[in-house]
């Protein structure tokens, strides 16, 4: 049995990114840049006005003149008015600021004549409008190799006329569920069975990590199935979740079908709790890498070495450069303690900073899990007090 440490290490040393194909940005969401961008033009992209209002010259602001109205900008084409001495032009926000004006006045500070408008209250140059580049300059990093696209990132890429963003493009991913117990949802249940919750939790996962429409597949504890769904699985996907059948049980068969598949695991037995069996093994079709991750089919367990093993690697194969998950300074809300000899993965919540534990601390109990947003390691052998200080990990 390895450490947590030696695992990870090992995984991360063997994958790499995969090559780097353009993707349209809607489909992008959780995926990385692949390469540097620069602003192409700056933003916002001209002058522009703040405000439904009154575009004017400030130091005629004062009230004491009629403005007479020139015609009205529209937030659109730009309609190339001219502003004169004692001249305004109705603009809306959004509207290109017209020639010879330098300020806007908000309506609400306007009377308004027939043709014509006196200002209730003095502008400064320059207010109510928003200058061309005061948000980003041309030639500026808006984003660099390996940052994530998120929601703001993607739209500011759309706002510079991009419609797709070089990324790694992300894994086939299949989901291979095993168990003669299992029964998917919305089927009916016999004695014995139960659903098969795993397929649809570690798929929902891949699809938080940014890896969406992995392949569903399952299988019963039998060696030929369970042979015949890997080396289809092997030859369509670049990354298989396995869960279940990894534990050395006489009705466990990942392993011993990956040995007829002559592919060795590199790693089978974490020192963690939850998630003791947890396998990783790699082979390669038509020169293509493919990572193979046996979870233990016990839920908590599935969820806790996928946070541990699956997710980085899989942020490292998107091109990601930070892979290491983000830990938060907390109180402990309980006294805990571990007396296994394994580090022991606490699921809780993290209300303001105090870390709560929920439900059952046992690998099956799914329902504390639902309710968890944040897990504490606990050492093997420590014990914490309610009040001390610690580090947790938010998921
Ligand atoms: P295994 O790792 O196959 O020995 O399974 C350990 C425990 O997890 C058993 O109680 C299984 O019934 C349960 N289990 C395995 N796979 C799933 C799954 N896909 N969904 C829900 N529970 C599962
Ligand atoms: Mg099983």
């Amino acid at each position: 049995m390895i450490s947590e440490a030696e695992a990870l290490r090992r995984i991360l040393d063997a994958v790499t990114p995969l090559p780097v194909a353009e993707v349209p940005l809607p489909d992008a969401l959780g995926l990385s840049c692949a390469r540097t961008m620069l602003a192409d033009f700056p933003l916002p992209g001209f002058d522009n006005s703040m405000m439904d209002g009154y575009a004017l010259r400030a130091a005629e602001s004062t009230g004491e003149r009629i403005l007479k109205l020139k015609g009205v900008q529209p937030a659109g084409l730009d309609q190339s008015l001219i502003c004169g001495p004692g001249e305004a032009v109705r603009v809306f926000t959004g509207a290109p600021i017209p020639a010879g004006t330098d300020a806007v006045i908000m309506q609400e500070d306007v009377e308004v004549l027939e043709d014509a408008i006196r200002c209730r209250e003095l502008v400064a140059p320059g207010e109510n409008v928003r200058r061309a580049g005061a948000d980003l300059c041309a030639g500026q990093i808006m984003l660099k190799a390996g940052d994530a696209l998120t929601p703001g990132r993607l739209g500011l890429l759309a706002s510079q006329g991009h419609a797709t963003v070089p990324v790694h493009a992300p894994p086939k991913a299949a989901v291979l569920t095993t168990g003669d117990e299992l029964r998917p949802p919305g089927a009916a249940l016999l004695p014995g069975q139960i659903y098969n919750s795993n397929g649809v939790m570690l798929r929902a996962m891949l699809a938080q990590a940014g890896v969406r429409g992995a392949t569903a597949a399952h299988c019963e504890d039998d060696f030929n199935a369970t042979l015949e769904e890997l080396k289809r699985l092997i030859r369509e996907h670049d990354m298989i979740l396995v869960s279940g059948g990894v534990s050395v049980g006489a009705r466990d068969q990942v392993k011993p079908a990956l040995g007829a598949l002559g592919i060795e695991p590199e790693i089978w037995r974490v020192k963690v709790k939850p998630g003791k069996p947890f396998l990783f093994a790699q082979t390669t079709w038509q020169g293509r890498a493919v990572h193979i991750f046996g979870l233990p089919g016990n839920p908590v367990s599935g969820f806790v070495t996928f946070q541990l093993f699956v997710r980085p690697a899989l942020l490292r194969l998107l091109g990601r450069t930070d892979t290491e998950p983000e830990s938060l300074p907390a109180v402990c809300g309980r006294n805990l303690s571990n007396d296994s000899d394994r580090p022991h993965y606490l699921r809780g919540q993290l209300r303001h900073d105090r870390f709560i534990p929920q439900g059952m601390q046992m690998s099956h109990a799914l329902f504390g899990l639902s309710q968890a947003d944040t897990l504490l390691r606990l050492e093997p052998g420590q014990t914490i007090h309610e009040g001390e200080n610690v580090r947790v990990f938010p998921f």
